[in-house]
This record gives C-alpha cells, structure tokens and sequence, in this order.
C-alpha cells in the first residue's frame, strides 16, 4: 500500500524547513523591517523590491478552479525541470532507490536522476509507443519510488492508454508522475480529475507550450495536499519571482486567447499531417495528440533523416532529430509553427526532392 510515509526519505519527512520573514508575518499591512530589503524602491521602472508570496496564492486560487483541484494540491515551480528534481529528491536515496522510465520519453526525468546519483530503471515503450505493463511490473524493485509517465509522450506525440496508467497507480506502491505537458493539444481529459482517489498520483502540467510562456519558467504540479507541503518544505523560499507571478496571473484571466491559439496550432497540425504525408521523402507521419509530429524519412531510396535534418539546417529550418533514438530510428521531431513557418518548411522539404539546376 502507499503511504508518504514510507516512500519518503526519513530526513526529509523530519527536515525543519527554513523560515522566511514572510512565512512569519502574512499580513500585507504593516511596515515591513523584517527582511532587510530596500525600502527605498528599486533601480528599475516598477518596483521589485519586495519579496514574493513564497506559496504564489493569488496564482493558485486562480488556477484551482481552472484545474478542478484545491489550490492547497498545487505546486508551482521554476519549469517543470524544479518538481522533477524536487520529487526525486524527496522520494530517493542516491545510490539506492530508483527512478523508472519508459523510453523513449522526455529527456529531463533520466538527467535529473543522474543529477542526484540515482539509479534509473529503463524499460522501453511497446513498438506502438505504449506502456509494456508485464515487463513494467516485473521490473519495479522495493525500493523503486517513481515512475514516469508522459501523456501525450514526447518525443512520440501519443497519448497513453488511461487503463494502463490507471493499473499502475493502483499496482505501484511508490509515486506515478503523468507529465501532461502537452494536454491542452489532446484529445482528452487531464488525471488531475483522480487526484482525490490516488494519493500517489502527481500530474505535472506546464505553462511553456498552450500557454505560450516558455520564457516565464513556471511549472504547475498537481498532488495530495499532504505530498504538495513535502515539496513546499524542501523548495527554495521564493522560487517564482514577482514579475512571474505577475504575468502568470495575466495569463490566467486570457484562457480564451489560450484556446484560440491551440484551436489555431491543431488546426495547422491537421493540415501539415496532411501535406507530409503526401511528400514522397516522408515514409510515415504518427498521429499526435500534441503541438509537434513524429516525422519517419529514411524512404529506401531516399534520403536518410539525418541528411533531411542537415539540409532543412542549411535552410535554416530547425527539428529536432531524434533519428539515434529507440523505437524512433529515421524519424525528426517537428514542432508545428505558424502558417507561414509550416509553408516554408513543405517548401524546403519540396526543394530537396527537385534539385534546382544551375545556370552556370
Ligand atoms: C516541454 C516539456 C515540459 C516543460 O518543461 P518546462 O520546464 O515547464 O518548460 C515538460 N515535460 C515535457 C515532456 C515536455 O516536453
């Protein structure tokens, strides 16, 4: 069964966490001598010289109702990057408990293990790009605390089966993280909707892809209330800046100019689905629930993935090639753009297949 409890490491679950001046005073009145900043204002046009929420409540309270969750199951972070890392440092010793991932995924879950000296379990996804649940739960070991999840997967673009995700949750004795970075672009409903009937399941979303806020750094974590006050105790104080706040609250009260942009982005996605699968350099395009597509080249008798990515480079049209990669050999990863960036993108791929001749 789980239980924090057990899948926390015994420092951390009696760690005294570090009191800021403004987790001791939470009123917004008052004259505030407390946190040696400068009252006299900042060298900049508006003002930041006060520390930020540590907790972002505004942000939270906002995004709850949006979520269906509680804003006490939120946790925001420096990027998704910031709950990964804090996850495996809450829930693994080095050196002995492990991480389970399912390649090929999202590169950052196996980066930040081997940051934190923590063993990875590796068990790749089925040809088809779904979770292998026999050889997943074969290879699960007692100490084994999390497991990875990506629905829609990147580099893949598919969703994952919700019957496979919901048997690990009720299987697995340690954490299930489902990373929906790429959920708004699906054909489905987020797992923040089972957060109140499995206490060891984490949804991690972000504001870099629908949200256009790449730049912003700020990641969104759903949990139990109970493993979102373990995070809050081991993260650093003010881990979201003022100005990020600021403009994450903007955001928020813009969600339809959020959904118009990935009305617009699927839209564009169906049409170049559409024209790569015509082009005869292209050997298959894999349906996607997300705002990129797994492209296959390597046609026999034409050109190889890593000779289209270079070409496309010398064009100055930037992939992603993940044609070294498992279960993705011959295939580059192309992020849907603008209409006009999807155009010029057919129209190089175009040029590559007929050589203009020289005049010279
Ligand atoms: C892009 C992406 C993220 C987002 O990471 P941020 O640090 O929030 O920008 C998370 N997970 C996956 C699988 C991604 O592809």
């Amino acid at each position: 069964m789980f239980t924090l409890e057990t899948i926390l490491r015994p420092h951390i679950l009696s760690l005294t966490p570090y009191s800021s001046a403004r987790d001791e005073y939470t009123g917004k009145e008052g004259i505030f001598l407390d946190a040696n900043e400068n009252a006299l204002g900042s060298t900049t046009s508006t003002n930041y010289n006060r520390y930020p929420d540590p907790y972002q409540w505004a942000i939270k309270e906002r995004l709850a109702p949006l979520k269906g969750v509680r804003p006490e199951q939120i946790f925001l972070g420096n990027g998704s990057d910031e709950p990964i890392d804090l996850l495996i440092r809450a829930t693994c010793t080095p050196e002995k408990d492990s991480v389970l991932i399912m390649p090929p995924t999202y590169g950052m879950y196996e980066v930040s293990a081997n940051i934190n000296n923590v063993p990875l379990i590796k068990v790749p996804l089925t040809p088809d790009f779904q979770i292998d649940l026999p050889e997943v739960l074969a290879a699960i070991q007692p100490d084994t605390k999390l497991l990875f999840v990506c629905s829609p997967n990147n580099p893949t673009g598919n969703l994952i089966d919700r019957q496979s995700m919901l048997t690990l949750l009720e299987k697995f004795t340690g954490l299930v993280v489902v990373d929906e970075a790429y959920i708004d672009f699906a054909d489905a409903g987020s797992m923040t909707a089972l957060l109140d009937r499995y206490s060891n399941l984490v949804v991690l979303q972000t504001f870099s892809k629908a949200w256009g806020l790449a730049a912003l750094r700020l990641g969104m974590c759903f949990a139990s209330a109970a493993l979102i006050r373990v995070l809050n105790k081991i993260k650093p104080p003010y881990n979201i800046s003022a100005p990020t706040q600021e403009l994450a609250l903007e955001a928020l009260s813009h969600v339809t100019q959020k959904e118009e942009m990935v009305a617009k982005l699927l839209a564009e996605r169906a049409i170049l689905t559409e024209h790569l699968r015509s082009l005869p350099l292209v050997q298959q395009v894999y349906p996607s629930d997300a705002n990129f597509l797994l492209v296959r080249f390597d046609r026999p008798g034409g050109p190889d993935a890593k000779t289209v990515f270079d070409y496309l480079i010398s064009r100055q049209v930037i992939v992603r090639d993940r044609s070294k990669v498992k279960l993705c050999e011959g295939c580059l990863r192309i992020t849907v753009g603008t209409p006009h960036e999807n155009s010029q993108l057919l129209d190089v791929l175009h040029q590559m297949m007929v050589p203009v001749q020289s005049y010279s």
